[in-house]
């Protein structure tokens, strides 16, 4: 599993970073490598579902956003539940629990 990763050269140190592109707002955030242990919290961004390459990562809040606007937490493009702890909208969870109790009545 590979990002977009690319080496740069700074006053004969070799830093290494790597750039993160929301597929949602296509906004940048470049995180530096350095291996010193830092937080890996640095940017906002995720990997929530299985994508990989530049549709790997994008903002929590806008997966959120995206979520709540199609009914669902799943991916179009991998078909995987974004992870973790996105959650659908309550009136699409309502709507949910009306069908499944007409069908029952009706059987
Ligand atoms: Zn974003
Ligand atoms: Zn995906």
């Amino acid at each position: 599993m590979r990002g977009e990763e690319e080496t740069l050269l700074v006053e004969g140190q070799v830093l290494s970073y790597s750039i993160r592109l929301c597929r949602i707002c296509h906004e940048e955030e470049i995180e530096f490598g350095d291996g010193e242990g830092k937080e890996e919290n640095s940017t906002s961004m995720e990997s929530p579902c299985a994508c990989s390459g530049s549709l790997k990562f994008a903002h929590r809040d806008c997966i959120q956003r995206w979520c709540d606007e199609k009914g669902n937490t799943i991916c179009e493009i991998c078909l995987q539940n974004f992870e973790p702890g996105y959650t659908i909208p309550k009136k699409f969870q309502l709507g949910d629990v009306a069908v499944t109790i007409r069908r029952q009545e009706r059987m």
